[in-house]
């Protein structure tokens, strides 16, 4: 007995664990910065930590009123219908169902390369097929109408992400109304807006009203620290009205992650300090780190080292472990998440002294 051929399946590469990797190095945790998954320093809001323990004993209920809930604040946060917010486990689960409500089998997506590589698993388990379109070095990752249209050819979806992961670059809100308008009626446009509270630009979420061709992602996995909860949304155009309710993964969002994520919506506290620190620490990386880094409009920075593999090995031998994007196509690049202040600080000295090391070696 076999599964099906699942041979053009790519596995998804995660950051590495602080607990793997401190039990690989022998190590205790404590002794590991980790800032190769973009998560949040300062954890989760304590208003949500407060709410799970409130709500720990109620997990025998399916999640109902909590998903209500979640979702009508949601839609006054943003402005739209109830309809138009698809909640979902992780922003993940929201393209898995925009995969499920877009995709016949056969269907092509068009992803940006490098990119974040779930679009197009998402696609393949919905029967459908990939390709990308390029954002170049050269370049410094700019994202314009023009880049995406030289390879666009009638696709489903076309993926956008701002900012983007892992280079950080963002897409001008003048080439985005570009493209939804250059692109065929059938194609839907999906921002990605994962680390949209980092930016300083304004949402794609205010076209929803003038565009029937836009969705937007959004999720709780960094600015609100909610990561290990798997907690996201879609925003999604005004007329799919009951689509939801055909596409969604009976009580996917669960209990305690729609009540900490209505929590962590108004614990306005943490997220500004979140979003203090990553701006504060974008800006060290980029003033103190020796090798080329580009601009970031998200709570990473991208660095271009020599040897990805050599240095993010080195880095993580010295307690700091960064992400290296050879898997996303950049061999010369890591990605070092925001930090801490004092976390930040020491992953500039660890990786100004192994970049060193191994460009020596
Ligand atoms: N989009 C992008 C660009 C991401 O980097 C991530 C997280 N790695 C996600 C979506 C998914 O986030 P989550 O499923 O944790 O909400």
């Amino acid at each position: 007995m076999q599964p099906r051929d699942l041979s053009a399946h790519s596995p998804y590469v995660p950051g590495r664990g602080v607990e793997e990797v401190a039990r690989e190095l022998g190590m205790e945790p404590e002794e590991l910065t980790k800032l190769s998954s973009n998560e949040n320093p300062h954890g989760p809001s304590p208003a949500a930590v407060e709410v799970i323990r409130e709500y720990a004993a109620q997990v025998h209920v399916y999640p109902k009123a909590s998903h209500t809930d979640l979702t009508e604040r949601l839609a006054t946060e943003w402005g739209l219908d109830a309809e138009q917010v698809w909640v979902s486990a992780g922003a993940d689960g929201s393209l898995d169902y925009l995969s499920r409500a877009m995709l016949e089998p056969g269907d092509r997506v068009l992803v940006p390369e490098p990119g974040f590589s779930y679009y197009g698993m998402t696609a393949r388990y919905h029967h459908g097929t990939v390709a990308s379109y390029r954002l170049s070095k050269a370049d410094d990752f700019a994202q314009t109408a023009d880049g995406i249209m030289e390879t666009y050819d009638g696709e489903r979806i076309v993926y956008v992400t701002t900012p983007h992961n892992p280079t950080g670059s963002e897409m001008p809100r003048a080439e985005l109304t570009d493209l939804l308008a250059r692109v065929e009626d059938h194609t839907l446009v999906v921002v990605d807006e994962a680390y949209g509270e980092y930016s300083e630009r304004e949402s794609a979420a205010a076209l929803l009203d003038e565009y029937e061709n836009l969705a937007v992602t959004r999720t709780f996995s960094k600015a609100y620290g909610l990561a290990g909860l798997r907690i996201g949304y879609a925003l999604v155009p005004s007329e799919w009205a009951d689509t939801y309710a055909r596409v969604n993964t009976p009580f996917a969002a669960n209990e305690l992650a729609c009540r900490a994520a209505r929590a962590a919506l108004d614990d306005d506290a943490h997220l500004e300090k979140t979003i203090e620190t990553a701006r504060w620490a974008r800006t060290y990386l980029r003033d103190e780190l020796d090798c080329h880094t580009w601009p970031s409009a998200g709570n990473f920075v991208l660095c271009d080292v020599g040897d990805a593999t050599a240095v993010a090995d080195a880095s993580q031998r010295a307690g700091v472990i960064v992400r290296d994007c050879s898997s996303f196509g950049l061999p010369t690049c890591i990605r070092v998440s925001t930090g801490t202040r004092e976390d930040t600080k020491r992953a500039v000295e660890v990786l100004n002294r192994v970049t060193r090391e191994v460009a020596e070696a």
